[in-house]
């Protein structure tokens, strides 16, 4: 969409975004009106739903919430880089092929040169030869200092454009990682899952999943503040790390939901894997870094699902998913899995 060539409709849709910031009792920052403003644009039909659920669940006036969709729709300042990044190496290309142009130039005239010195050679003119060769002698000096330059101007943009791409390659992986605890975002996971389903499918090997979300992190965030929050989200993806090693893949999922692949690990082994981490959160003390006041502590609820093989992974989330509302809805600080949620809901169905 060009904007620049529809000035009125660019003013409407950002008329409206002020709007609907102020409606959502928000502040006008750049990334709210980047969200708000592609939500009245009313292209991008992802980012219009998680931003109906945010106003319907009470999220949109809540900075951090909205930093975190902000993230995932427009990768925080990672687009702006990339889009500086391509014009440096639009330029050093520029620079390449002008510098192999202006060499192709020089050889040609050389080779005019050399074309000229045969002819009066082979007139066979004694008194010529000396002035032929002394023009061969600084033609041949003369390319030889062009080639020079150009072999240092070549390399000086091909270092350049290396060093490019390394960047390149390091913000791709910045762009993988959640900047507050250091684990994989939802981005990078939902990469790495898939070589993991890939696998399981191969070598029909178990892979189980798991989704953890904070208890009443809300109520926790309303009294001690964000930044203490940021503090506890830090400390619960410390919690992720420590239980989980080798190959499995722990994640930042989403505000304070975080998931776990395990390949190669039986649904068994995977509750326990569940039932650590919610024990490790449980014990840790809370303790506020700039006052030294202990908070208490917070609770992890976790839901645990298997992979079948030939279903999506988005099925086996889902199944996850519900696991942790169960264990949200029978009191919190838990882990349910999905057995055991079958079989409660069968015995709901036998009672019926
Ligand atoms: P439940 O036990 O049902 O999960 O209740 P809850 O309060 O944890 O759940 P709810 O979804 O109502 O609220 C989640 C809160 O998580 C809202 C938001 O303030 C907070 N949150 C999300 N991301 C961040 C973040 O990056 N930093 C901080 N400090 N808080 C966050
Ligand atoms: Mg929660
Ligand atoms: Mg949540």
């Amino acid at each position: 969409m060009h904007y620049w060539d529809m000035p009125d409709h660019a003013r409407a849709l950002s008329e409206r975004a002020l709007e609907l910031i102020r409606e959502c009792k928000s502040a006008p920052t750049p990334p709210h009106y980047e969200l708000w403003f592609n939500y009245a644009s009313g292209l991008n039909q992802e980012l219009i739903e998680a931003l109906n659920d945010a106003v319907q669940q009470g999220h949109a006036s809540d900075p951090a919430f909205m930093r975190d969709l902000h993230m995932r729709f427009f990768g925080g300042n990672l687009t702006t880089a990339i889009d500086d990044m391509g014009e440096k190496l639009q330029q050093e290309l520029h620079k390449f092929v002008q510098v192999l142009e202006d060499a192709g130039q020089d050889t040609a005239s050389y080779g005019k040169t050399l074309n000229v010195a045969a002819q009066q050679l082979s007139s066979g003119d004694v008194n010529q030869f000396k002035a032929v060769v002394q023009s061969l002698v600084a033609a041949t000096r003369a390319i030889e200092t062009k080639h020079k330059a150009i072999e240092t101007e070549l390399k000086s943009s091909s270092n350049e454009i290396k060093s490019l791409r390394q960047r390149l390659e390091s913000i791709r992986e910045e762009s993988r990682v959640d900047a507050l605890t250091g684990l994989v975002n939802r981005r990078g996971f939902d990469e790495q899952i898939a070589s993991a389903v890939r696998e399981a499918d191969a070598d029909r090997s178990d892979l189980c999943l798991l989704i953890g979300d904070v208890d009443f992190f809300k109520r926790f965030n309303d009294t001690w503040g964000h930044a203490t929050g940021d503090q506890v989200l830090r400390l619960v993806a410390q919690c992720f790390k420590a239980n989980t090693k080798g190959r499995d893949m722990a994640a930042r999922y989403g505000g304070e939901e975080f998931v776990v692949a395990l390949p190669q690990t039986t649904y068994t082994n995977a509750l326990t894997v569940a039932e650590q981490i919610r024990v490790a959160v449980e014990s840790k003390k809370i303790i506020k870094r700039s006052t030294g006041e202990t908070l208490g502590s917070i609770t992890l609820s976790l839901g645990v699902a298997k992979y079948v093989v030939g279903e999506t992974i988005e099925a086996t989330l889902e199944r996850a998913d519900a696991c942790l509302y169960a264990a949200k809805r029978s009191g919190r600080n838990r882990v349910v899995g999905e057995d055991a949620l079958a079989a409660t809901e069968g015995k709901l169905h036998s009672r019926a």
